[in-house]
């Protein structure tokens, strides 16, 4: 048995909640692969380590005074490293920073050091072997992930090794120099060290107790959400629940490893799980798995008398949508008429040229625009077999 264990900022944001997250580790043996984010946030007012390393490297490379910024990052760390009494140092490490910062390293260096560090901290804590993400996570020249030389390397580098510390969210370029995935990319490593190990679970430890049905944030204590399929999460995540990194679904998803996210506060919690498929007939009551929302959407519905029966019609409409680069989110239909929703920022300018293109094309008997729309998603595997789901719905919208 197999885990990988990618656990987030907030999970390693002192040595407080280093101790928790050693003792997760410890509680299970298949947990020996470890993917950290760099530290987060200890409370509400505090900084992200990665945020200051980006402010940091900023104001070294505009040549203005950035050693406070510094000092204040090394003591972020040396107050975990003393709170867990390791016997470490990372004077030299900090030495060899600030000569890169100096010699314009780049942005994706300096933020690359927060995991770095923490990882060479945890590998201390835990008694694992470090493996540099530098070493196994590739990118090409243009900073484009390469999945495939990523995947050979780690699998090459991790099979003979039972445990290891891999620093979540960088990786190398063909010179050597540092990149980085978007802003909470620890979350994609972690799915390429599961996929590269044929892991049996991918654990990603975090400060919530998994998914909710509903954002907190507008629906009062929604419930939790226990499982879901890969592809209702990519539902919920296209329409706006804030849930894990865009990539790191696909390379669990391919080899069918399972993904639960869990709490490091509350660990015994199961937190959700997330897979292709669930035997779900025990389950009759919840099949509604989530609901998300997005604003600032516009529609052009173009009617047109006979349009039905006029052959590839939808697709020459769809080719001066694509020709404006616009991406179509949702296309529904009627007889003789077609309405395109789409996010209002693709057509920011172009918007009336387009429909004047439409307008000229197609010679529709009328074509209208709908702007400021909201989308709401009820998502569910379930609901397509349970009678009147749609009817409760739309009931539920008229009542309010
Ligand atoms: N430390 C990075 C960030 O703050 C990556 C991560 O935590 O996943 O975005």
């Amino acid at each position: 048995m197999k885990k990988v264990v990618k656990f987030g900022g907030s999970s390693l944001a002192s040595a407080r909640q280093f101790k928790k997250v050693k003792a997760i580790i410890d509680a299970d043996k298949a947990r020996g692969y470890v993917v950290p984010s760099a530290p987060g946030k200890r409370d509400g007012k505090d900084t992200k380590v990665t945020d200051l390393l980006y402010q940091c490297y900023e104001a070294c490379a505009a040549g203005q005074s950035y050693k406070r910024i510094l000092d204040q990052i090394k003591k972020r760390f040396d107050d975990i490293i003393n709170g867990l009494d390791l016997d470490l140092n990372l004077d030299f490490e900090f030495d060899t920073i600030e000569e890169n910062f100096k010699n314009k390293a780049g942005r994706a260096y300096a933020a690359s050091r927060g995991e770095y560090l923490n990882g060479i901290i945890m590998s201390h804590y835990l008694g694992f072997p470090f493996v540099d993400a530098a070493d196994v996570v590739f990118f090409d020249e243009n900073g484009v992930f390469l999945p495939e030389k990523t995947n050979d390397e780690l699998e090459a580098r991790l099979a003979s090794m039972k445990q290891a510390v891999i620093p979540g969210f960088y990786g190398s370029k063909p010179d050597g120099s540092i990149a980085t995935f978007s802003r909470g990319g620890s979350d994609v490593t972690g799915s390429l060290v599961a996929r590269a190990l044929h892991a049996d679970l991918y654990e990603n430890w975090t400060d919530v107790s998994g998914f909710l049905v509903a954002d907190p944030r507008i629906v009062e204590d929604p419930a939790p959400i226990e499982t879901i399929t890969y592809r209702e999460l990519r539902e919920l995540s296209y329409i706006g629940a804030q849930v894990l990194h865009e990539g790191t679904i696909f390379p669990v998803r391919e080899k069918g490893i399972p993904l639960n996210i869990r709490n490091t506060n509350d660990p015994s919690h199961p937190g959700t799980m997330i897979q292709a498929k669930f035997d779900d007939a025990a389950d009759e009551a919840h099949f509604i798995t989530g609901i998300a929302g997005k604003k600032n959407f516009s529609i052009i519905t173009i009617a047109k008398n006979g349009m039905s029966s006029e052959l590839g019609i939808w697709r020459r409409i769809l080719e001066v949508f694509e020709a404006y680069n616009v991406n179509i989110a949702y296309a529904p239909s009627g007889i003789d008429c077609l309405s395109l929703v789409f996010p209002a920022s693709q057509v920011n300018d172009n918007l009336y040229a387009l429909m004047g293109e439409l307008q000229k094309k197609f010679n529709p008997d009328s074509i209208t625009l709908t702007e400021n729309i909201s989308i709401v998603a009820a998502v569910g595997r379930k609901m397509a077999y349970r009678l009147g789901v749609s009817g409760q719905i739309f009931a539920t919208l008229g009542q309010n």
